[in-house]
């Protein structure tokens, strides 16, 4: 069978380096280097080693892009090489008869979807998801395909139609730089780390011009605000404006050259990213005018004040505790930036108010303790800071959206966070790996159920291909009546003090069946593993369900009702039917919208969304730690290549037929085998073997040729690079 003359073996069998170069140089006559190996399923055999290898090969030869099947694998090269983004480039790709015989490149993937909304009587939707983990290049692939289509999806008409087309594609491409001054932040990882999963609806018309575009957004990580891990940073803007701001501006938001603030670590560290101009020019494009802007950064120095206010102990349980000296300067300039009454912020930090009674009309105060007072500060920082996000990006979807009659179909970009695994996980990685075990579950499928089909309709026999089905550790997670996700959720409904050791028994004994349960015996921190598709994870129970109620102090929200400053006045509207999103209250009796609820409902809407359009997957592979170029460090490739399933992938791609010769050019090559069968009085009407010799009756045209077939592949060393693989 073709296949397994060319190897694509399922096996892990390992080879020694040496033997594995023997045998793909073999595979290629001895003379094609291994950086050609455009696409891994070329590889023979398909191992990780072999893949590594392959993948090493190109990046040391500034080959950066590779096929993998229906994947397409980017390897970060941590330089800039502006030839290969080109606009020229671009449309050399767009022009191409066939882009796919183009080296491979996000813009024929870019091409493939654009042809595919516009090959078709009706429009389908495309999608391409974009994986990886952080620092890999999620974000910058994104934002190229998103230029890529602003090149391509332009109108070529001149005058009024085209000032249209070229303002709505500037202006989402404005979104990125806006988007990532406030949702991106340096942390040890990445210097320009998105700290949100991303989608957006690039919006197609009938003459396939952009005429808009849509951005939902996923779990910002608000957290970052208050609270940034030792060599991190806040979020970009915080440092470009204390930077960028002119005198007078650093008058008005009472932020004096050198002025420390607690919650802007890292100042000295440059950026490319800290380029304040940059964002208040695309703010400026998206309609966000001058005095808004300077509203929004405002607001953003009283937070930074905010985050200098400190408490002592207090002596005496039933008074409040007081403010360190240094802090009362601090509570007063935020007040003021947040045009907030002074008394009214102090008191909201320091004094909780407790509502009983059938009615909650009972009220009771109770001064908090200096972990409280510190907790309410953190908490009144990350709700105003997500609720500014939220507009923003409203705002910007106002400005980019197109008119719902002007468009047919779109390209969806998806940028989310990768699977993560660190020594101390909480339900943020729990719900970031449970996104990554949806799009997986997804990829798999989907890609299954396309190969089959295209099987199909060639007339192929074929028998299903086994593959990983995460479906267990799906259920595990989100499965009903018992997952991971209900029990937690549990303890957040039921409100109960529930130690970190009570859950982790809860979440052991109700789960206890499920094979993608792990524990761990050497740790000594209530926890539980969860063996995902790409790796076991070990999550801390401690502070997990308090993260997931996620609460806020209904007195927080009444304190910024308040303001009256003109942001604030929009963020938080006193009329409940102006809100824009609502938070769970921790003594409101409405059923709590948990952070994982959201995150699920969040999730599948997604979903919803990829599976009525045509995915398209590339997988980003960060080739060292250190962000260095020309540096490719095997383990650290070698772990993402197991993560994402990539082997796995290039199998299922290997385990169908891994060379599609067109009926044409097969009749066209191997015509001479017909003289040496007289007896084979038929032409040739399938170009491919069946697959499985059990299933093979023994006389047919396919079996006499197979032995021939294999000769030929072993003497004809051109055969792969010349085959038709359309
Ligand atoms: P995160 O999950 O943390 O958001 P990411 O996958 O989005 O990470 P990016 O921010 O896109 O990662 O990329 C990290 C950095 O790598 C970029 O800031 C850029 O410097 C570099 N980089 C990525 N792709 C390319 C490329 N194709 N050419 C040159 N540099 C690149
Ligand atoms: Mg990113």
């Amino acid at each position: 069978m073709l296949q397994q003359v060319n190897g694509h073996s399922c096996g892990s069998d390992a080879q020694s380096p040496a033997s594995l170069r023997e045998d793909l140089q073999e595979f290629l006559g001895g003379e094609a280097p291994l950086h050609q190996l455009d696409d891994l399923t070329k590889v023979n055999p398909v191992t990780l080693e072999t893949v590594l290898r392959c993948l090493q090969a190109r990046y040391m030869a500034d080959l950066f892009y590779t096929n993998a099947g229906c994947t397409l694998v980017a390897l970060n090269p941590f330089k800039p090489i502006p030839q290969l983004y080109t606009p020229e480039l671009m449309r050399d790709y767009h022009a191409a008869l066939q882009p796919q015989k183009l080296k491979p490149h996000i813009f024929t993937v870019g091409e493939q979807t654009y042809r595919n909304v516009k090959s078709l009587i009706e429009p389908v939707n495309q999608s391409i998801v974009v994986s990886g983990e952080s620092g890999a290049g999620k974000t910058w692939t994104s934002r190229c395909l998103m230029k890529f289509y602003a090149v391509v999806a332009t109108s070529p008409t001149s005058g009024e139609n085209y000032k249209i087309a070229e303002r709505i594609e500037q202006r989402i491409l404005n979104s990125n730089p806006v988007m990532e001054a406030f949702g991106n932040a340096c942390t040890l990882r990445n210097n320009n780390s998105s700290r949100f999963g991303k989608f957006i609806q690039l919006q197609l018309n009938r003459a396939q011009q952009m005429t808009g575009a849509a951005v939902q957004t996923y779990l910002l990580e608000k957290t970052r605000v208050a609270c940034q891990a030792s060599s991190e940073r806040n979020f970009h803007i915080f440092y470009q404006i204390c930077k960028g701001a002119s005198e007078e501006e650093r008058l008005q938001w009472h932020l004096p050259e050198g002025a420390t603030f607690s919650w802007l670590p890292n100042p000295e560290r440059t950026l490319e990213e800290d380029c304040f101009e940059v964002t208040r020019e695309a703010m400026l494009h998206l309609g966000i005018d001058t005095p808004s802007q300077n509203n929004i950064f405002k607001v953003l120095a009283g937070l930074l004040h905010l985050g200098n206010i400190w408490f002592a102990d207090s002596e005496d349980e039933a008074q409040p505790c007081q403010l360190m000296d240094d802090a009362k300067c601090s509570v007063r300039t935020s007040a003021s930036l947040l045009q907030l009454p002074v008394d009214l912020l102090l008191e909201t930090l320091r004094i909780r108010t407790i509502r009983a009674g059938k009615q909650q009309q009972q009220v009771f105060r109770k001064p908090c303790s200096r972990a409280e007072c510190d907790t309410r500060r953190d908490c009144l920082a990350k709700l105003v800071y997500a609720r500014l996000f939220d507009w923003l990006v409203s705002v910007i979807n106002s400005s980019i959206c197109a008119d719902p009659n002007s468009w047919t179909a779109f390209i969806g970009l998806l940028d989310v966070y990768g699977f993560e695994s660190f020594p101390d996980n909480s339900l943020e990685q729990l719900c970031i790996n449970y996104a990554n075990e949806k799009l997986q579950q997804h990829f798999v499928a989907h890609y299954l159920r396309a190969q089959q089909e295209e099987y199909a309709v060639e007339g192929l026999e074929w028998s299903f291909v086994n593959y990983q089905d995460n479906q267990t550790c799906l259920n595990l997670i989100e499965g009903s009546p018992v997952s991971i996700c209900s029990l937690i959720n549990e303890e957040c409904r039921l409100n109960r003090p529930s130690s970190a050791a009570q859950l982790q028994t809860r979440i052991e004994s109700a789960l206890a069946g499920s094979p993608c349960l792990g524990h761990s015996k050497l740790s000594r921190e209530p926890s539980f593993i969860v063996v995902h598709f790409a790796g076991p994870v070990q999550y801390h129970t401690a502070g997990l369900v308090e993260k997931n109620k996620d609460p806020v102090p209904l007195e927080l929200t009444e304190l910024l009702q308040q303001s009256q400053d003109p942001l604030l006045i929009a963020l938080f509207p006193t009329n409940p039917k102006e809100k824009t999103q609502e938070e769970p209250s921790i003594q409101g009796r409405a059923p709590v919208l948990t952070v994982v609820s959201k995150f699920k409902a969040s999730l599948e809407q997604l979903l919803q969304v990829l599976h009525s359009t045509t995915p398209h997957y590339i997988r980003c592979i960060k080739p060292n730690s250190q962000s260095q170029p020309q540096t490719f460090i095997q383990e650290e490739v070698l772990s993402q290549l197991e993560a994402c399933g990539l082997v796995e992938t290039i199998h299922i791609s290997a385990a169908g037929f891994p060379i599609r010769v067109s009926h044409q050019n097969f009749v066209e090559r191997y015509a001479l085998l017909r003289r040496l069968h007289p007896r084979t009085s038929s032409g040739l009407h399938s170009p491919y073997p069946t697959k499985g010799p059990a299933e093979q009756p023994p006389h047919t045209e396919e079996a006499m040729l197979q032995p021939l077939l294999q000769d030929i592949l072993h003497t004809l060393p051109t055969l792969t690079q010349t085959a038709d693989t359309s």
